[in-house]
């Protein structure tokens, strides 16, 4: 782990420094970071208490809970449900009760085939879809395909059938059916043991995450040589016995307003997740997931701006403070909370989420952290110039930039990125990622070197903008 000489970033007075004590609230230079508050919301988010903040567990409404009453501390009001902080969104947990089949329909009697046997599942969105089957050769691809189609993709190189598959299914396809070989369609048996489990989706939305309706279905090479003989446009039906229960999820959202009519229509959205794995899969005997990098970190970082721009004279901008739930199952939180924004979405000039900056990168300078999508906007580069040590995601083949809840603001055009400086750590999504792997004096010296750069954000006239070809 690399160490950061937090004294020397000289937000934090050096009489302080030397005296080797902790800063509590309130004994800070103001403007400066708080560590003791820093250290305190670390603690609490990610302690065994909190049980690792399960999506959409009651654990993540503590945890919602916990914000909410810091950002009422801090001077910022209430932008969730019913003039309260919190907003809360219905989601869908579907389950099979038994093994899904796709029927094929023909003029004789209709073809039936069963999940583990003929088929198995790569991805699901839904329990049940059907369309007309659509051949596609991936070795000749075509990009246009009537959407709804079940497409079957045919070829001879594993990787560029991977390639159309995925294509498809972004062009609108309802199911992709990809063919195993002989050795894959051997193992169907076994991996048909465990049945398919979509993922959790919002109540209000049709798909799975973000909206998504991917569905890709891998089919034994014998039943893809049926396919093949099939007319084109024969109807293929995907389905099963399943249950959908009903849940919640919940984001705490706060608002600052700003004080310059002029920019009223340019809010700054300054955002994390507040939910992890929760209770898991035990390793070396423990089995809660505390999420202490990811990603209470990041809202540990948010709280901070919150207290710092809550105390401060107000600033010109209005700011936006939301902390989501159920980033980990498909950014569900901030999909709805897309839906259901406090400001019209055309309002909100720019938003920086922050993930994971409870430890250094050693892919950059040490007092650094990095911006996912760097390229994609002028947002990263004009705050560097403004004083943020931030550089581009060194891990661009990782894919950062879809990965967090920006991405689901970004594709409805919000200038949307992340903040960051998770370094591939083996604590990833581990329950080994917790407190005691937090390094602090980076974390301190990572939210105290964005406290400038935020201050001049939400402060200045500059609305950031996507470059060419960078908006998703
Ligand atoms: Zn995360």
């Amino acid at each position: 782990m690399v160490l950061i000489r937090f004294c020397a970033t000289a937000l934090v007075s050096t009489a302080i420094c030397n005296l080797g004590q902790v800063p509590g609230p309130g004994t800070e230079p103001p403007g400066a970071i708080c560590v003791a508050c820093i250290r305190a919301h670390e603690e609490f988010l990610a302690s065994d208490a909190l049980r690792g903040r399960g999506s959409a567990t009651p654990d993540e409404l503590t945890a919602a809970t916990y914000v909410a009453a810091q950002l009422r501390q801090y001077g910022i009001d209430p932008a969730g449900d019913d003039g309260g902080y919190i907003q809360r969104a219905t989601v869908v947990r579907q389950k099979f009760t038994g093994p899904p089949h796709l029927r094929i329909k023909t003029k004789a009697e209709p073809i039936v085939w069963t999940y583990g046997k003929e088929f198995v599942v790569y991805f699901l969105s839904q329990t049940q879809f059907s369309g007309p089957i659509r051949k596609v050769d991936a070795d000749k691809p075509e990009t246009k395909i009537d959407s709804g189609s079940m497409v079957l993709v045919v070829g001879t190189d594993r990787a560029k059938i991977r390639k159309t598959a995925m294509s498809m299914a972004s062009a609108g396809a309802v199911g992709v059916l990809v063919p195993a070989t002989a050795q894959e369609s051997a193992r169907f048996r076994e991996r048909g043991k465990e049945l398919p489990t979509p993922p959790v989706r919002l109540e209000d939305q049709a798909g799975g995450s973000s909206g998504s309706t991917l569905n890709v279905l891998q089919v034994s090479a014998q039943a893809a040589k049926v396919l093949a003989r099939l007319p084109e446009g024969t109807k293929i039906t995907f389905g099963g016995p399943a249950t959908a229960e009903k849940s919640y999820t919940w984001n705490a959202v706060g608002i600052l307003h700003g004080t310059d009519s002029a920019l009223a229509h340019a809010a700054v959205l300054l955002s994390a997740h507040l939910d992890h794995l929760g209770i898991g899969r035990p390793v070396k005997g423990d089995n809660i997931y505390n999420g202490a990098d990811d990603d209470a970190s990041g809202v540990t970082a948010v709280l901070e701006f919150a207290r710092v721009l809550g105390a401060g004279p107000k600033p010109r901008r209005t700011v936006i403070f939301a902390l989501f739930g159920s980033e980990e199952i498909g950014v569900l939180g901030s999909v709805y909370f897309r839906e259901h924004p406090p400001l019209p979405l055309n309002e909100i000039a720019a938003n920086l989420e922050f993930e994971m900056l409870g430890r250094a990168d050693a892919a950059v300078k040490a007092d650094t952290v990095w911006l996912t999508g760097w390229e994609r906007s002028n947002l990263g580069p004009t705050l560097a110039e403004h004083g943020a040590h931030l550089v581009g995601d060194p891990h661009p083949d990782q894919n950062f930039f879809t990965r967090s809840d920006n991405y689901a603001l970004a594709r409805k055009g919000v200038v949307a990125q992340t903040i960051s400086s998770y370094g591939l750590h083996g604590d990833y999504h581990q329950p080994s990622d917790d407190i005691s792997h937090i390094d602090f004096d980076h974390m301190n010296a990572a939210i105290g070197s964005l406290l400038a750069p935020i201050q001049w954000l939400v402060n200045s006239d500059f609305t950031p903008k996507w470059n060419e070809g960078g908006r998703p």
